[in-house]
């Protein structure tokens, strides 16, 4: 939201930069292979928003399920939540949004475009022209541009048929603020005792007037956000413990994007908060931060947002939101680390990270989206050698065996080679050939064997069709 500083790097990750591909490459494959298309397209588009197609919304729901078995599964302090959408909105005062979620906005004067001044410095247009002072122009024209004037990025609505003040209504700019109006909800329903943290993923709004990069910044995104509560610290104004906490987070969310996603290691840092880029009641707040194809930029920040958000709740409510300690007898207002991350930002991220040419088996070009396989939008494609009467039955039975248990793709038209290479394209894991060896030819009984082929090292092993499945499950998670 503010305008940013470079803060310091923290040293550990190697900070080689290896650049990603261009993104005119990652849109053009998004859009031709059916995972992001503009929004509306067939009306001229419309700014910052984008439709995802019939893969994307497979990669998406992968990543998303990734995260919350990271975050709620596979851990015992963590729990799910779904708060509504459109709520009350003294939720937005209480939290500070309608006071504060704002940015600084400013005017070209000779052609009226706007700009978010924080952007223009932080390189969203690119170097823009300067005055004589080094005061910023318009990076269209190079006309002077007015004062900053501030501009809330809340979306509004209203609600029921009349469209007064007392009806309006905002949509959700982030997923925090259900998280804290529920804590005590959550905490006695489920007897949670601190720390324990609530999660949650779903759409946020935020009126972006920044032209977005793709899906990097648009108006509606998803997030995958976590309020974990703990003790307050003893010395409020010397809290190690939970700078230690927040630390920790930092270094469970940085290793959930290299080992879980797959991100590779060299394209990824951590960048610290300064003192005057953090929010007044903010501790501590770290980013996780790309190399994307234009430089680095935020992928998740992870903040320590002390009481901040329950006493603020509990001031304009009148209702406390307080944890009752059993041992010392007395009610306390929880801290809280906040990881937050962008859904759709890692979709764009894992595009294209996975992205990689090299030679195919003929020594030709092929484009491979090297996809964890947990992630790859299609899991394993059938194929049999050509559209042929006398493979199609069997075929069709492998496709049937195997729908239920992955994302099964079939496909028998033009040659294998093209099959294998529209598959490695949109980073399918395994293909299964079925061959005349399989169905048997010129009277001869089949083996009843398929090829597996593996997308990365591109080697075929043949196994019976009694044993793919269990051959499917070494390569291929069954989620
Ligand atoms: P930025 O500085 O890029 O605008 P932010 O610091 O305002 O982001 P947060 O409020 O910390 O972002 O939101 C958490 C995460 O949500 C971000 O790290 C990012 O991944 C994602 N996010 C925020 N705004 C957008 C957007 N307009 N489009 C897509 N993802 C977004």
């Amino acid at each position: 939201m503010a305008a940013r500083q470079p803060g310091a790097l923290t040293p550990g990750l190697r900070q080689v930069p290896v650049p990603a591909p261009d993104l005119e490459t990652i849109v053009s494959l998004a859009k031709r292979r059916g995972f992001v298309f503009p929004s509306a397209e067939i009306y001229g588009g419309f700014a910052n928003a984008y439709d995802y197609g019939p893969l994307g919304v497979e990669l998406k729901r992968n990543i998303r399920e990734a995260w919350w078995r990271s975050m709620v599964q596979e851990r015992d302090d963590v729990v799910g939540l779904d708060a509504a959408l459109i709520t009350n909105p003294l939720v937005w005062v209480g939290s500070g949004h309608v006071a504060n979620f704002t940015d600084p906005l400013v005017d070209c004067k000779r052609c009226q475009r706007r700009f978010r001044a924080d952007h223009l410095e932080e390189g969203a247009y690119g170097e823009v022209p300067r005055d004589a002072n080094g005061n910023p122009l318009c990076p269209y024209d190079g006309g002077e541009l007015t004062e900053p004037r501030q501009f809330n990025m809340m979306f509004r609505t209203q609600v029921g048929p009349v469209a007064d003040e007392a009806n309006m209504a905002y949509l959700p700019p982030e997923t925090a603020q259900g998280i804290f109006v529920n804590f005590v909800n959550v905490q006695q329903a489920m007897r949670r005792k601190l720390p324990f943290g609530i999660a949650q993923t779903r759409v946020s709004f935020r009126n972006e007037i920044t032209p977005g990069r793709f899906i990097f910044r648009t108006l509606e995104f998803e997030q995958m956000e976590m309020e974990y509560f703990c003790m307050p610290p003893r010395d409020r104004d010397n809290p190690t413990e939970y700078l230690a906490l927040h630390r920790q987070w930092v270094e469970e969310r940085l290793r959930w994007y290299i080992e879980v996603i797959g991100i590779a290691p060299e394209r990824l840092r951590l960048r610290d908060h300064d003192r005057d880029e953090l929010s007044h009641y903010s501790a501590a707040t770290t980013d996780i931060e790309y190399l994307f194809p234009w430089g680095w930029g935020e992928l998740e920040g992870i903040a320590a947002r002390t009481d901040f958000d329950l006493s603020s709740h509990a001031k304009l409510s009148g209702q406390p939101l307080t944890y009752f300690d059993e041992e010392t007898g007395q009610h306390v207002v929880p801290w809280v680390i906040e990881p937050a991350a962008g859904l759709t930002r890692t979709l764009a991220v894992v595009l294209l990270d996975a992205y990689s040419e090299e030679p195919d088996e003929k020594g030709e070009k092929r484009v491979v989206l090297k996809f964890k396989p947990r992630l790859a939008p299609i899991k394993v494609a059938v194929l049999p050698l050509s559209k042929n009467d006398a493979l199609r039955p069997t075929a069709r039975r492998v496709y049937d065996m195997l729908r239920p248990l992955w994302m099964t793709q079939y496909d028998e038209t033009q040659s294998i080679g093209r099959r294998y290479r529209r598959q490695d394209e949109i980073g399918t894991p395994c293909c299964v050939t079925i061959d005349f060896q399989t169905v048997g030819e010129d009277g001869q009984p089949g083996d009843d064997c398929v090829t597996i082929r593996d997308r990365d090292t591109q080697e075929q092993v043949r196994v019976p069709i009694s044993g793919l499945v269990a051959a499917l499950e070494e390569r291929v998670p069954r989620c």
